[in-house]
């Protein structure tokens, strides 16, 4: 398999439970895995981290687990006969009050606080924006709407506010709940859905710590997908390890034609932060049912390639998709081949910058050096990941290879754009560990003799933060 630097985030579901078939995805390109919690009990989620990591120890793969907690999605309550077919034009109304199932009329909301929060003239979009309503008028418990635009209305589907505006909190107690069992299985990344600011991952952050044991800290992943969240981005990035730009949801609150320039947007603001990017939603949609993609799957996938993410998601295509396995190799193929069309910009990345803090600037330093040289490789040896994730915030050629004593740091890693994280076991002192590393690379095929390589460490070793020396070598 070709290296590649874009990393492939793939959901876990019924589609790709299966043992055999995980362990291959994984060996094909998988590089973390995400549990979506909107679905199954907290055993179920427990059950499910312990087939991922016995799947990736199988494939001799470290990879990242990333809890995705199901959040406030607003919906529909459930009808009589399972769906309705709405029709333009006809009146519908959504009770907050009704206890009776649903019918062609009329049907209830679990989120008894949206005739609060809609006024007449506003726009309501059903199951996922496939169905247009107005709000005509609210009395009571009672919003009354008419169908701009039909179709079929089953059980529980979302419901979303054109513009946005609901006041919902992003925590819901369910999600405090599955903070605690993502904790225990010690997921690697905690994705909070539906934030509207910096509070909202701030109160994630506090329930991941008083839940943490041995010190476990994931990765938090902001799910943008309100409109609100758009004018707090910054906010958001710097109370977050990374954001994910959920494009299913965030298109339906604002409209899908305005969400690639979000995208990039949003790629560049996270990047520019020191934090991960995720591009999700709808990639391969079509190989939920095809063995290939179509060709504009291709190029949004490439897209966000050239973009710069760091990764891509897929979601019902390996959850509940014909071919899982597929849609992993072909996306892997697209990531690895949209790579060879990036330009390089390095220069540009560092103007007007300055870098104050001292392992910072040896990342830099590593990055600038080893680009310049047209280095093999460079090798951050690194307790917390943070030299890898400096190095990783710029487009170069040169791989990235992660040395760390630290599983759940190297785990981390796996999201990285261009970085591999590797385990090695290093000694304390300093020359030796450096003899170590070249060795482990020279073992490994990475770099052979006469090549030339960048390496940071930190001085003494293992310690956090401590990055403090570049070293520029050449193999014996
Ligand atoms: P979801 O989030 O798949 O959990 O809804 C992603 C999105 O909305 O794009
Ligand atoms: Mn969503």
């Amino acid at each position: 398999m070709p290296r590649r630097a874009t990393k492939i985030v793939a959901t876990l579901g019924p589609a790709s439970s299966d043992p055999a078939l995980l362990e291959q995805m994984i060996r094909s390109g998988v590089n973390v895995v995400r549990l979506n919690f909107s679905h199954g009990t907290a055993q179920d989620h427990i059950d499910r981290a312990r087939l991922v990591r016995e799947a990736a120890k199988r494939a001799g793969r470290e990879i990242a687990i990333m809890a995705d907690l199901q959040g406030p999605k607003i919906r529909v309550g459930k009808f009589a006969d399972g769906k309705v077919v709405l029709e333009p034009g006809q009146k519908f109304v959504l009770d907050a009050a009704r206890t009776e199932l649903g019918d062609i009329d009329a049907v209830g909301l679990d989120y008894k606080a949206l005739p609060n929060e809609v006024k007449a003239g506003d726009v309501l979009l059903l199951n996922d924006g496939l169905i247009v309503i107005t709000v005509d008028a609210v009395q009571g418990a009672a919003i009354h709407t008419t169908v701009k635009l039909g179709g079929e209305l089953s059980n529980n589907k979302g419901i979303n506010k054109q513009g946005g505006g609901l006041s919902a909190p992003a925590l819901t107690a369910k999600d405090m709940d599955d903070i605690r069992t993502a904790m225990s299985f010690h997921a690697d990344y905690v994705a909070v859905s539906f934030p509207k600011n910096a509070t909202d991952m701030e109160m994630a952050r506090q329930l991941c710590n008083v839940a943490a044991e041995n010190g476990h800290r994931p990765g938090l992943i902001a799910k943008i997908e309100r409109a609100e969240a758009i004018p707090k981005l910054e906010e958001i990035l710097l109370a977050s390890d990374g954001i994910m730009v959920a494009r299913g949801d965030l298109a339906v609150e604002v409209g899908n034609a305005v969400v690639p320039a979000l995208q990039k947007r949003m790629i560049k603001l996270a990047r520019e932060h020191d934090k991960v990017v995720i591009t999700a939603t709808q990639m391969m949609e079509s190989m939920i049912n095809n063995p290939v993609p179509t060709r504009a799957e291709v190029s949004d996938v490439a897209n966000a390639v050239l973009d710069g993410t760091d990764a891509v998601m897929l979601s019902a295509e390996t959850a509940a998709g014909k071919y899982p396995l597929e849609t992993v190799v072909e996306m892997a193929k697209i990531c690895h081949a949209a790579e060879g069309g990036e330009d390089f910009k390095l220069e540009a990345d560092f103007t007007g910058k300055t870098f104050k803090r001292i392992d910072q600037s040896i990342a830099m330093g590593a990055l600038f050096t080893a680009h310049h040289l047209g280095a093999k490789a460079i090798v951050a040896m690194t307790d917390s990941g943070s030299t890898a994730l400096w190095m990783s915030r710029h487009l170069i050629q040169v791989p990235i290879y992660a040395l760390t004593s630290k599983v759940a740091t190297q785990r981390k890693m796996t999201l990285y754009r261009n970085v591999r994280p590797l385990f090695i076991d290093t000694s304390a002192d300093r020359d030796t560990a450096l003899n170590e590393a070249e060795n482990y690379l020279k073992t490994r095929g990475i770099v052979q003799a006469g090549d030339i390589y960048a390496i940071t460490c930190g001085e003494p070793m293992g310690s956090p933060g401590g990055t403090n020396m570049l070293k520029i070598c050449r193999v014996r």
